[in-house]
């Protein structure tokens, strides 16, 4: 049985013999002794091998360095040294992969996440990002496991869908036909009818109207997918392919919808904090290296104290209305500090005014109720005022919106109504207007972007940087 460093470590067996399998970290030592740090990515904290040079293993040491693969058997016991309990006197070394030390990129010191970027295939090696994999994991596990504890159904929606749920035109095309002289209509459009499916399909933007399907009939569910959006928005934010959890309830209303987004998200950071201290703390010492860089008044809160003033505050939940007001007379929209002036209702909020009534006003967690119509979604349900929507947005520091949600227009009329003054095609969305025609209910949901709750508890400042692969505009290597 292989038995992982974490487990090594965590370990009093004293004098038993084990294997160990993992990735050299550094080797060091003298003409006797070799001390090899070995780290298999179970945990953040390498296990030290001491091995005595010998006229056998001579040669292989020489053949060990930075980035390659051994197995070693040997002794476990409890060490000398400061920070470990156990170390692993080495019988046996064998070399499983060499790894030629001009050439691997990964030396040991630090490297600029930038360049981590280019050559993310092996940057899951570094402590970063095996903290940020084993985080992402966690948040993974988090999210299932509350929404199992509160009996929601997870339902797999369709990555290749023909609606576009925003409404916003943002899509990659699903397509079958030949990128050269595809096959035209007598209008000399392209002829879908002639594609994979019969029509134009393209990558979902959001699960959200068919999880509202399913929740006409499981009462709660929830999806969590990947979600692709071509927009073109260079931002440390936003990536063309991220992960989006979206749960969907019936009988809820707009304040049950806030509670449940208030109570996930707090049970997310919760599970962080109980489940992935070593990790926390490692990114938490990282950020404040860089923060050191910083003036004083633009440095963030530390990491843990962050994330523990989240779990100990409700959420601020003010309306849109009151917001604009709020905005308008601070003091970086009088002084024209802002890059978009705010000077009425109805202008929608960027994230500057987002981070503002977060960081500066409130300081702490906001939830914006009832937007303006006329900036949210046709599904959004209306306000008696006429003018406004029962839309919720959640506001976090560092980030600004890190949850869209709202409660759903049930009312069939309503509904086609708003469809058609919007310009949303009613004729192929027969399927999401029937469950307003049989049997409609209250209901409400949320989308959650994956990758900005990773932003949040990790603490970096680039959407990036918490997933193992971003797609952006002009990037889609490895
Ligand atoms: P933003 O204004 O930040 O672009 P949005 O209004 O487009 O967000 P929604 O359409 O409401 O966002 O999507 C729901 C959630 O999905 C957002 O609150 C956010 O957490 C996340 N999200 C949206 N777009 C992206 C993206 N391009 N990359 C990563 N996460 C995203
Ligand atoms: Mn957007």
């Amino acid at each position: 049985m292989i038995i992982s460093i974490k487990e090594l470590l965590n370990s009093e067996n004293y004098g038993n013999k084990v294997n160990v399998k993992g990735w050299v970290r550094t080797k060091r030592g003298s003409k006797n002794v070799a001390f090899i740090a070995l780290n298999d990515g179970s945990t953040i904290n390498n296990i030290q091998i001491v091995v005595e040079v010998n006229e056998q293993n001579e040669n292989i040491l020489a053949k060990i360095h930075t980035g390659a693969s051994i197995s070693v058997d040997g002794e476990l016991v409890k060490s000398e040294g400061k920070g470990q309990n156990v170390e692993i006197n080495s019988i046996k070394i064998e070399i499983l992969g060499e790894s030629n030390p001009d050439e691997y990129p990964l030396q040991p010191k630090k490297h600029s996440l930038e360049f981590l970027r280019e050559i993310a295939h092996l940057r899951f090696r570094t402590n970063t990002f095996g903290a940020i994999s084993r985080i992402r994991h966690a948040m993974i596990f988090a999210v299932h496991s509350f929404f199992n504890e509160r009996g929601f159904c997870n339902v797999h929606t369709p990555l290749i869908t023909a609606s576009d749920a925003e409404g916003a035109g943002e899509m990659f095309r699903v397509t079958t036909l030949p990128a050269k002289d595809a096959p035209t209509n007598e209008e000399g459009n392209v002829d879908f009818s002639n594609d994979f499916f019969g029509r134009e399909t393209n990558l979902t933007v959001s699960g959200q109207l068919e999880a509202e399907l399913a929740a006409m009939a499981l009462s709660k569910v929830y999806t969590f997918g990947p979600t692709f959006r071509a927009e073109n928005s260079n931002t440390t934010r936003h990536l063309a392919e991220f992960w989006m959890i979206e749960p969907e309830a019936a009988f809820y209303d707009i304040n049950d919808n806030m509670d449940l987004a208030e109570d996930m998200l707090k049970y997310c950071v919760k599970y962080a904090l109980d489940n992935c201290k070593e990790d926390i703390e490692f990114l938490s010492k990282r950020l404040q290296e860089e923060e050191k860089t910083k003036p004083q008044n633009e440095r963030s809160q530390e990491l843990i104290e962050k994330l523990n003033f989240v779990l100990e505050n409700n959420f601020e939940r003010v309306t849109y209305t009151e917001a604009i007001d709020i905005l308008r007379n601070s003091k970086p929209n009088k002084k024209k500090k802002f890059q978009y002036i705010i000077d009425g209702w109805g202008a929608d909020l960027q994230s500057e005014h987002e981070r503002y009534l977060v960081e500066k006003h409130f300081k702490k967690p906001v939830i914006l109720i009832d937007y303006p119509k006329e900036i949210k979604s046709f599904y959004m349900k209306q306000n008696d005022d006429g003018k406004t929507v029962r839309a919720m947005d959640i506001l976090f520091p560092g980030i600004g919106e890190i949850v869209g949600g709202s409660q759903r227009e049930e009312n069939y009329d309503k509904l086609v109504t708003r469809m058609n003054e919007m310009g949303v095609p009613t004729k192929d969305m027969n399927w999401y207007l029937d469950t307003r025609k049989f049997g409609t209910v209250p209901h409400s949901g949320f989308g959650l972007g994956f990758e900005r709750l990773m932003l949040f508890v990790t603490g970096m400042g680039n959407i990036r940087d918490v997933i193992p692969f971003p797609r952006t505009p002009k990037n889609a290597e490895f």
